[in-house]
């Protein structure tokens, strides 16, 4: 009964989306724009710290000083460097504050905490690191913690780049996994840091059921957010458990989002609970929020395993596009999807559809929306545009 009552909700709200523009696929067609991609999800300092990886190189460049270490293996080679994101025109960057919990670590990791003390004290190393980079390359990088800095940087990107050197990225803080934060009285501290977006889950976390732990929001996680509201911290569903995610629809007054996390529709049979159920998905485009889709294969075919020898050629980039039509489906309209691409997440070039070789082919996803009927201005809204608007609505001025 609940299935059947679900359904007809679902039926009613789907449209097509607009395709006033629908043109008909065109072989060998060259897309006329080039949006400005708004990434909601790459693991930055992460992969700064753990592999000493320098994002101002080119791939190309990464691939050949790791030619010869374990980090392919461990990690997949570099898909994310700044000349990548400069053809890709990748203008922002939600950069990610990351730390391992002991509970999930490997043998060759490193770098984990046990304690929350340690949680905090990683997740404030990686601003740091940031803010080194920053200030050792302003002409490429900047933080952005307002809309008069995310404006500053988009302004750049619609003028020619100065001598020819390229645009400025910009950085946005977002924290994965709030273990970091050792009380709500401590909000205000990262606030002045300049964090304005907040997961509380990866793994679960003292605040709620994450990926591979079930579970609602701990008391700790109900008073969290209570006090998250209050600097209207951007609140990020993705890994969240759905009980979780549901009980943060319901009861979070700050804005909602899901940074990096595909349709559990479209991933029948996969044992997880990574990935978001209609339902989830419904509240978040209630509460007019953008879901970044994650071009990751293991995501978007259930089976996909990189180290049991699956090929990339298994998953085409079509499959990306159909986890975004879900969600415009959904919406009826295209203004609630994007593009979370967790790039060097854990994984890189072994394991994303066959069509990508770096950032830059991102912009492949528009061409393959048109090609399946989406107008110029649906593609612009899902490679950057609804996460900018997202953003200028939710960072303060
Ligand atoms: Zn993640």
């Amino acid at each position: 009964m609940l299935l059947r009552i679900l359904q007809e909700t679902l039926l009613k709200k789907t449209r097509k989306p607009n395709k006033k523009q629908e043109r008909p696929a065109q072989a060998g067609r060259s897309f006329p724009i080039m949006p400005l991609i708004i990434d909601s999800h790459q693991d930055l300092a992460w992969n700064m710290l753990t592999y000493g990886r320098d994002y101002t190189r080119s791939v190309i460049e990464t691939r050949r000083l790791e030619a010869n270490t374990n980090v392919p293996d461990r990690n997949g080679d570099s898909i994310v460097g700044w000349p990548e994101y400069q053809r890709g025109q990748v203008a922002a960057v939600f950069s990610t504050l990351f730390a391992l919990p002991a509970k999930s670590r490997e043998t060759l990791d490193q770098i984990w905490y046990t304690d929350y003390e340690t949680a905090h004290r990683l997740y404030r190393d990686q601003i740091i690191i940031y803010r080194r980079l920053v200030d050792s390359h302003p002409d490429k990088f900047r933080l952005v913690a307002t809309t008069k800095e995310l404006d500053s940087v988009i302004d750049e990107w619609s003028k020619p780049a100065r001598d020819g050197q390229g645009h400025p990225v910009g950085l946005i803080y977002l924290m994965e996994g709030a273990d970091g934060i050792r009380s709500p009285h401590e909000l205000s501290e990262w606030y002045d840091m300049g964090l304005r977006l907040i997961g509380l889950a990866w793994a679960g976390t003292r605040y709620c059921g994450g990926t591979g732990d079930p579970g609602p929001l701990t008391p700790e996680g109900r008073e969290l957010i209570a006090a998250m509201a209050d600097y209207n911290f951007v609140l990020d569903l993705s890994h969240m458990d759905e009980a979780a995610a549901l009980e943060s629809l319901d009861h979070y007054d700050g804005p909602v989002m899901a940074t990096h996390s595909n349709c559990a529709a479209l991933m029948k049979g996969a044992d997880t609970n990574r990935h978001l159920p209609d339902r989830v998905i419904e509240g978040l485009i209630e509460r007019d929020a953008v879901i970044g889709i994650i071009p990751l294969n293991s995501f978007l075919k259930p089976g996909w395993i990189r180290k049991n020898g699956s090929k990339r050629e298994e998953v085409p980039l079509d499959v990306v596009i159909a986890h975004i039509d879900h969600i415009c489906q959904m919406a009826g309209d295209s203004l609630h999807a994007g593009i979370g691409s967790d790039f060097d997440g854990g994984f890189g070039l072994q394991s994303i559809p066959p069509e990508l070789d770096s950032i830059a082919d991102l912009q492949k996803i528009a061409t393959g929306l048109v090609e399946r009927g989406y107008t110029e201005s649906d593609a612009e809204n899902v490679l950057g545009g609804n996460w900018l608007r997202f953003l200028r609505r939710n960072l303060p001025g």
